[in-house]
């Protein structure tokens, strides 16, 4: 399974292809937030990006590369969409 932010561009349609034909499964997320929310406790504001590459959690002080954490909110959400589909 891969799990990406649904960017809504040509590439999405390419990936979605080569992630069947390798069967796997392509979930894609809406990426509204996953750069601003905290992974650990879900607080969500533009403060807890102090820089385009450090992400500072103004609530808990959890602290990661932005992209990192991103990508565990990114995940998250697709693993909660496909709870969904499944159910
Ligand atoms: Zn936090």
């Amino acid at each position: 399974m891969i799990v990406c932010e649904d960017l809504r561009i040509a590439g999405m349609t390419i990936l979605s292809h080569k992630a069947e034909s390798a069967g796997r499964k392509l979930i894609a997320v809406n990426p509204a937030g996953t750069s601003r929310t905290c992974a650990r406790c879900g607080h969500c504001a533009k403060e807890n990006r102090t820089t385009q590459a450090e992400f500072w959690c103004t609530a808990c002080g959890h602290e990661a590369h932005a992209d990192v954490n991103a990508a565990i909110n990114i995940l998250r959400a697709g693993l909660a969409l496909q709870d969904a589909q499944a159910a």
